[in-house]
């Protein structure tokens, strides 16, 4: 069933940044996006730093609010765009100092504090690159991204330090500094993050930056294999403000909340540059969801633009419209959703309890930016991701056996016309496009296909052009709007010494879209009962963190391919009393 499209009023059209989607769509190129930027002082490049936070004190708004940083306790921090220029200036030359150079690794792992802000943006005014980990990963999540990216640097709390750096830094021999932030005990070979900062000067000049030269690390995961780092360029921040513009309405009189944490890719691109390279007010929130606290903040803090995840709406969607009364939303006036499938209840629901609908947008972390949007003057059919973004073309490509993209001679088929649906692909030549996986060649020469970047996912397309998600076509995990690569959570579970094998899947879940679900056969000697579940479930949380299983069961006859791989396909159609489909790859069906 389609729902009715949700309309927008007339005066909209005139106000929003993006009147006529058709319009703007067949006039836009990049180059002219590229002109509503700065660039450095003296034509010495693009440098995201600069647009972000120096162009605007530099500009005359240097006493305008660009964070305003909420912690555990309710208290806020502000930081003016002058006081950020200051900082950030102090940080890059903290790098300086230490010798990191140019292009080397600077990690964060840190909650959502205004240290992390600071550090993010003066990493990109050294030069370096940027790779904010998430600080709910456990240490072997945290160890391999580490080490895949050879980090240089790396800014954490003394707890995190104890908890899942200390006793593996030996294996890290890359990592010549670790900073850290806040109180605590001393640790030994690290620096204080603050005295560091006061003791570094306030002027920074910012390098020569090319729009090629790298910036960010961000680390996503396939089917199988470690994590892939996948890089992107100081150029990316053409994209950040562009899109930022059309599918966010983003002004400089807006108080901007993204909910994700910059850990993963939504949280740097839009939580970090975009809104401040539109010279907004940042919020971020340090606590984690509690559907109380999160309208309060967006009550106290004014907030006007919201971007969030489809499970925070499912969530606040349970606590009932009377929850929403109690706060006063009014200066909210425009919300939007990304991560993983809205349905369209939420959409709905959004119209009808804050008296806006919700925007669903697509992108993932090798795009860079939303490529796909619905948008604040135009029609949202609930349900549908919207339209592509001005610059970015997209298509449908014909399957084969294998759910991909049907690959014949280094050739592709298009579907071309309405109500088709094929593998989800875009054409290479926007600014954030990532640029590789870091030391992965195979992997990234392997996402593209005559002329196409194949994304992983399926989608259709109704006849106006909306394109509406179908699924994946390979077995990652989204669960919470979190990637979840299978290959890593099994890799960890068969370390444990009762389990010979593992296979793991995302299961359907109402509020989190889908569950980590793990199956194990076990060594013999090993009996599964649920005194071995509670453990392994355990030693899942104590090495993954927030990306373990929640669910395991045991299954001394797990399916395999004939090339030996476990079917993590048939697990699911099994768990979810599926037919079990095409089993001509399964060696050994039950
Ligand atoms: P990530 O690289 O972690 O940002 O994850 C990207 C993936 O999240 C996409 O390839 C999709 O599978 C999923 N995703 C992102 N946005 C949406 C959306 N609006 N609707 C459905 N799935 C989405």
């Amino acid at each position: 069933m389609r729902w009715e499209p949700i309309s927008k009023p007339t005066e909209l059209r005139a106000w929003s940044n993006m009147p006529d989607y058709e319009q703007v769509r067949r006039a836009f190129d990049w180059t002219a996006a590229r002109s509503q930027l700065s660039g450095l002082p003296g034509g010495r490049g693009l440098n995201i730093a600069y647009e972000a936070v120096d162009r605007h004190a530099l500009g005359g708004r240097a006493d305008v609010a660009a964070l305003r940083c909420v912690d555990k306790q309710d208290r806020v921090t502000e930081i003016s765009y002058g006081e950020l220029r200051d900082r950030t200036n102090r940080f890059a030359n903290v790098l300086r100092d230490l010798g990191v150079g140019k292009g080397e690794r600077v990690y964060t792992l840190l909650g959502r504090v205004p240290e992390l802000y600071v550090a993010a943006l003066g990493t990109l005014k050294a030069g370096c690159v940027l790779a904010p980990l998430f600080s709910a990963f456990g240490p072997q999540p945290v160890y391999d991204r580490l080490q895949i990216g050879e980090g240089a640097a790396l800014l954490t709390t003394p707890r995190l330090y104890r908890n899942k750096i200390r006793q593996l830094r030996a294996d890290l021999p890359q990592l010549r500094h670790v900073l850290l932030v806040g109180d605590g005990a001393a640790e030994p070979g690290t620096i204080g993050f603050a005295n560091a900062l006061a003791q570094a000067g306030t002027e920074f000049e910012i390098p020569p930056t090319s729009p090629e030269d790298w910036a960010l690390l961000h680390f996503t995961s396939g089917t199988t294999g470690r994590p892939k780092g996948a890089v992107h360029v100081h150029g990316a921040v053409v994209a950040h403000h562009t899109t930022a513009a059309y599918a966010l309405d983003l002004r400089p009189d807006d108080v901007f909340w993204c909910t994700a944490d910059p850990g993963w890719v939504t949280g740097t691109s839009y939580g970090i540059i975009a809104p401040l390279t539109h010279g907004a007010t940042v919020v971020s929130d340090e606590g984690e969801f509690d559907a109380r606290r999160w309208y309060r903040v967006l009550a106290e803090q004014r907030v006007t633009v919201w971007y969030t995840a489809p499970t925070a709406l499912r969530m606040l969607m349970r606590h009932g419209p009377e929850l929403a009364s109690r706060y006063d939303l009014s200066a909210l006036r425009y919300v939007a959703s990304v991560g993983e499938p809205l349905n369209p209840e939420v959409v709905v629901w959004g119209q009808e309890v804050l008296g806006l609908p919700v925007h669903d947008n697509w992108w993932q972390t090798e795009t860079g930016a939303i490529m796909i949007s619905n948008y604040p003057a135009e029609e949202v059919r609930p349900g549908s991701m919207g339209r592509p973004v001005p610059g970015v073309e997209v298509g449908l490509l014909e399957r084969g056996e294998d759910g991909r993209a049907r690959v014949a001679h280094g050739k592709v088929h298009e579907l071309t016309g309405a109500d088709v649906e094929g593998e989800l692909a875009l054409r290479p030549g926007w600014p954030s496009m990532f640029r590789g996986y870091l030391h992965d060649e195979a992997r990234y020469a392997a996402s593209f296909a005559d002329g196409w970047y194949l994304t992983g996912d399926i989608a259709a397309r109704d006849s106006d052009g909306y394109y509406w998600f179908v699924g994946r076509a390979d077995d990652v995990i989204k669960s919470a709007g979190h990637l979840v690569g299978p290959f890593e959570v099994e890799s960890v579970l068969m370390e444990h010494p009762a389990v010979a094998e593992a296979g793991v899947i995302g299961k359907p879940d109402p509020v989190a879209g889908e569950l980590v679900k793990a199956f194990v056969s076990l060594r013999p000697g090993h009996a599964p009962n649920d005194e071995l579940r509670t453990e392994l479930l355990a030693f899942g949380r104590r090495r993954l963190g927030a990306v373990a299983p929640k669910e395991l069961d045991f299954d001394a006859d797990l399916p395999h391919t004939r090339s030996g791989k476990v079917m993590r396909r048939l697990l699911k159609s099994r768990e979810l009393g599926l037919p079990e489909g095409d089993l001509s790859t399964l060696e050994k069906a039950r």
